[in-house]
């Protein structure tokens, strides 16, 4: 497989640069071709602006969306952000990894994807109508390419559990899984998450070495989170509700968009 690791951490020599390297090694060992998106390293922009948008005429106010779908369609957005789109329709597999801040990816990733799924590539896909609402969830540009989060956390497993006062981990990164992964098209993998990762000792990373290189091993034959599609007949169009009686019993929020039962 191909596969393009999105790499948002400020240290190499950190443990998440560490773990990134365990990765790597793994991938390239079981013969998958690897490419990387350093963004630190890059010189990332992080923010959206009207430099993103050369074909914005002085005097012209900013709508981002707007301007950022004419310059997909016109090839004329920046080198740098044509350059991710390319290695993403190259990869068969995208990890992004980094750690977790304030509950979520780092603004250097979050940048990367503003500026990265312009629209007419990461939304805006597809008929918009009353019959239709576009290709995403499930469909999309990165329709059959597979993702998955590699995340380090300080926080305990026990503070991520369903009691847990951090708020159960599958509910935190739900609006990266299921609204920046899914929407856009890609089967998303249940995500590598290491705990506790502030007071790591050597046995620690060994074990923790260990599973990375399992998950690494099984990129290609894990079963994904089963999210719902959207255009799988499970939600009305176009107020996009789940129809009654889908759900498993007591299920609420966001466990409603998955089909386990
Ligand atoms: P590093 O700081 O590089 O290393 C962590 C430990 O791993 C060190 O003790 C290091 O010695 C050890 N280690 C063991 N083996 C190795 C090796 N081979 N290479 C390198 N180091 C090794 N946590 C949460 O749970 N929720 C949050 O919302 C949250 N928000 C945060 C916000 C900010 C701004 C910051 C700075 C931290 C936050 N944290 C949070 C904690 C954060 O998730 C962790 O600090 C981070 O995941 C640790 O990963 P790292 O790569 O930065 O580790």
């Amino acid at each position: 497989m191909n596969v393009l690791l999105v790499f948002a951490h400020p240290e190499p020599r950190s443990l998440t640069g560490a773990l990134r390297d365990v990765a790597v090694a793994e991938l390239t060992a079981q013969g998958h071709r690897v490419r990387l998106s350093d963004l630190y390293a890059q010189g990332w922009k992080a923010q959206v602006d009207r430099a993103d948008f050369p074909v914005l005429e002085p005097e012209e106010r900013l709508m981002v969306a707007a301007a950022s779908g004419r310059a997909f369609a016109a090839g004329a957005l920046t080198a740098d952000v044509r350059a991710e789109q390319e290695k993403l329709r190259w990869a068969d597999a995208v990890l992004f990894q980094f750690p977790l801040w304030w509950f979520g990816m780092p603004a250097i990733l979050k940048g990367w994807v503003e500026r990265v799924y312009a629209y007419g590539f990461g939304y805006g896909v597809g008929e918009h109508s009353d019959r239709r609402w576009g290709d995403r969830y499930g469909e999309g540009t990165l329709a059959g390419k597979r993702a998955m989060l590699l995340v380090t956390a300080g926080g305990w497993a026990e503070h991520y559990g369903p009691r847990g006062i951090n708020g159960p981990i599958d509910d935190l990164l739900f609006p990266i899984q299921h609204g920046v992964l899914f929407y856009p098209g890609f089967t998303v993998l249940p995500p590598y998450v290491l705990y506790r990762a502030d007071r790591l000792d050597a046995a620690g990373f060994a074990a923790a070495a260990a599973h990375l290189r399992e998950r690494m091993r099984t990129l290609e034959t894990t079963a994904p989170i089963a999210f719902r599609r959207q255009n799988g007949g499970d939600y009305t169009i176009p107020a996009m509700q789940l129809r009654p009686g889908l759900e498993a019993p007591g299920a609420t929020g966001f466990a409603l968009h998955r089909t386990e039962r």
